[in-house]
């Protein structure tokens, strides 16, 4: 027999399990992370600090490098000033340039005009035409008024030493060189030639080829005017080309040294520059490693170290998942266990040993704050003969359907319908007075006879309750079950003066 009833909602006071916001999966899931991220973190941490280590031992090795180049060049140019010195200085003596022509050369250049790089030593006159050379007792014919290291000293004759631009040499076959010149004078100032002395740029580029730099680290040496006088990897295109436009020759002239992270205007690379002028000459060098060098170690370990710490994490976030949901399912299947305990397996409402305890919590309750308790005892009417009628499954689904009933009528968080045993039921109403509990257990009654359940050995032909109501007043000092005792008492008058009827108690 199919039940169709209005009391279709879940009761509002069947029990439910509470989930608190910060259970422990949670806080597990919560722990986890945390910790997995403090992992990530603390491990980024280290690799960041290894990159700045990186970074300063690239710096240190490129300052010692360029300091390195520069002792090289600032000692050897020293001796090529003193050469070009002694040369200006015997030829304004009429006693040396009265030796014969050997002994004169003898006199003017020392065995430093032998060096390897060192090309001609040559003593130019007003006109720019060799007067004295180095490499021939008789001077080579050739002409250098248009070269810069003459016309600057012949036309500024406060110079000094004056360092050219590169050059190719019309002596040596067009050789890559440069220049150091001084200015000869009369006796009245006037000028009187150029003493000039050439070296071989290959002088640089044997000396920054011995200098290791990784595969793209790069080493200049650049006039303080903006010329490149050598650079490593060598490229005769670059050599003599003026970059006074480049970022980084503009970065080397703000100070003194310095480093910094820049991409080259030469070959597009980035890099990292460390740059010094030269503090006695126009000159400025320039070490520079490749940025992919620089970090090539440390970028192998990072993505060792970092790779394995992010398996890691990830795994550590993964079983705490794992262990949370464990943790979820077993608290669950625990809460679902305790609720089972605590409900009615048929009804759905709580069972009468829970309803044990709420009559205690809820009677202490009243007795602390002397309010008013109502309590209602339910009975299905001739439930026995709608069993023996219509079979035990339908009955049972008609003790759902009025266990429904019962729950959607009461609406207060307070208000609790239990099954007390069989077919009969108890709503405890905590904090209710004898006409507010009626007016619920009529609705309860009228709700169950509207279920319309069709019940042919009952006077009404439908499944109806009996229900006793009983409160109890503040002043009196009875025990709960006193209470129970009068609800009882008054459902059975109910059930006595007709069934299908709500009957009060006498004053408990
Ligand atoms: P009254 O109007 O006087 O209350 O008559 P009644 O037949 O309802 O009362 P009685 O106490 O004699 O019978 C109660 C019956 O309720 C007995 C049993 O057949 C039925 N019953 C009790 N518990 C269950 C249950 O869980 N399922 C079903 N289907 N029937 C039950
Ligand atoms: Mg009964
Ligand atoms: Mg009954």
């Amino acid at each position: 027999m199919a039940i169709d009833n209005n009391c279709t909602n879940p009761s509002p006071n069947a029990p439910t399990p509470s989930r608190p916001r910060f259970s422990a999966p949670n806080i597990i899931v919560l722990c986890g992370t945390v910790i997995a991220l403090a992992m990530v973190g603390l491990c980024a941490l280290v690799l960041y600090q290894g990159r700045l280590d990186a970074l300063e031992r690239a710096r240190d090795t490129s300052r010692n490098l360029a300091l390195l180049a520069e002792r090289d060049i600032e000692r050897n140019f020293e001796l090529y000033e003193l050469s070009l010195q002694a040369v200006v200085e015997g030829v304004h003596r009429a006693d040396v340039s009265a030796l014969p022509p050997q002994l004169r050369n003898d006199v003017l250049f020392d065995r430093a005009a032998t060096a390897r790089d060192l090309g001609s030593i040559l003593v130019l006159d007003v006109n720019g035409n060799i007067v004295i050379d180095s490499g021939s007792i008789v001077p080579r014919p050739a002409n250098f008024a248009d070269r810069r290291y003459f016309t600057v000293q012949r036309d500024h004759p406060d110079t000094g030493l004056f360092i050219s631009s590169p050059f190719a040499s019309r002596l040596r076959g067009g050789a890559p060189s440069i220049a150091l010149s001084r200015r000869l004078s009369n006796p009245d100032g006037s000028f009187a030639g150029v003493a000039m002395l050439a070296i071989n740029l290959e002088y640089f580029r044997t000396l920054f080829a011995g200098l290791s730099l990784g595969p793209h680290g790069a080493v200049s040496l650049i006039s303080q005017d903006g010329m490149m006088i050598m650079r490593q990897p060598f490229d005769a295109q670059i050599i003599g080309r003026d970059i006074t436009h480049a970022d980084t020759y503009k970065r080397f002239r703000k100070a003194a040294q310095g480093s910094f992270s820049e991409t080259s205007s030469l070959d597009g690379r980035r890099r990292l520059y460390y740059f010094r002028n030269f503090p006695k000459l126009p000159l400025i060098i320039m070490v520079a490693e490749g940025e992919e060098d620089v970090y090539a170690a440390w970028h192998r370990r990072a993505v060792i170290i970092g790779s394995s710490m992010g398996v890691l994490a990830i795994g550590f976030i993964i079983l705490s998942f794992v262990l949370a949901a464990q943790f979820r399912r077993r608290m669950r299947a625990e809460s679902e266990l305790q609720l089972l305990a605590r409900t009615d397996g048929l009804t759905g409402l709580h069972n009468r040993r829970t309803l044990g305890e709420i009559l205690d919590q809820e009677w202490r309750r009243a007795r602390r704050t002397r309010s008013l308790f109502s309590l209602l005892f339910v009975d299905i009417d001739r439930f026995k003969a709608f069993n023996d009628a219509y079979g035990h499954q339908a009955g049972d689904d008609a003790l759902a359907a009025v266990a429904r009933c019962i729950g959607d009528n009461i609406r207060r968080p307070a208000d609790t319908a239990a099954r007390y045993g069989g077919e009969e039921f108890i709503v405890v109403l905590p904090d209710t007075p004898t006409e507010g509990a009626a007016r619920i257990a009529e609705r309860i009654r009228a709700a169950i006879s509207d279920l319309s359940i069709e019940h042919a050995g009952s006077e009404f032909g439908r499944v109806t309750a009996s229900i006793g109501l009983a409160s109890w007043r503040p002043e009196r000092d009875d025990d709960v079950s006193t209470l129970i005792r009068a609800a009882d008492e008054a459902l059975y008058d109910a059930k006595a003066s007709g069934r299908n009827r709500v009957m009060q108690a006498g004053p408990v």
